[in-house]
């Protein structure tokens, strides 16, 4: 299973993946962050497609086209803002990611890209992101044996120690 997924450092835009994740909000129309790099490198196309869709709730998940990035694929999700962690945070976040592999199955897609939901704005504290992301990962990749490549983009330092660390215990 770990050798199906792998740990990089920088713009997730840059992947040519089948799908790049974007770490969206529930109204789909673009933001700060990951969701900004994604919407300026993909162009306007992106935006209009985003709104026929009409938004989406918080660990749902939607796909787009990808437009102009390497990647074909866009797969917003909409991750939890922190709050302390009481309100349920955790099981939302593993949602988008169950969710987020469960559209790249049903589009049989083979490899696909994460950036750290959640960890930016919204201030889900990396460590315990990163845990949620790798056992949901080792669990998708248990149960979509095509899925042969994972990427977890970390855009700061923080970010790829939380990983490395949670990585070390393998799936
Ligand atoms: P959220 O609102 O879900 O917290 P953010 O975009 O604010 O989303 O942050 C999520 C993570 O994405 C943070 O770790 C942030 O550093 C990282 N990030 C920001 N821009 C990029 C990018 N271009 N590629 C990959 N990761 C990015």
């Amino acid at each position: 299973m770990m050798e199906k997924i792998k740990l990089v450092q920088g713009d997730i835009t840059s992947l040519k993946v089948d799908a790049i994740v974007n770490a969206a909000n529930t109204s789909l129309l673009g933001g700060g962050g990951v969701d900004g790099a994604i919407h300026r490198a993909a162009g306007p196309e992106l935006l209009e497609e985003c709104r026929k869709i009409g938004g989406c709730p918080v660990g749902q998940a939607r796909i787009t086209s990808g437009y102009k990035l390497p990647a074909r694929y866009i797969i917003h999700t909409v991750g939890p803002f922190w709050r302390g962690g009481n309100g349920g945070e955790p099981e939302k976040l593993a949602a988008c990611y169950r969710n987020s592999f469960a559209l790249a199955h049903e589009y049989g897609l083979k490899s696909i890209a994460f950036p750290a939901i959640s960890t930016g704005a919204y201030r889900f504290p990396a460590d315990q992101a990163a845990h949620i992301a790798v056992k949901e990962t080792c669990a998708a990749l248990k149960l979509y044996p095509e899925i042969d490549m994972v990427y977890f983009v970390c855009f700061n330092t923080p970010c790829l120690e939380s990983y490395e660390q949670t990585l070390k215990n393998g799936c």
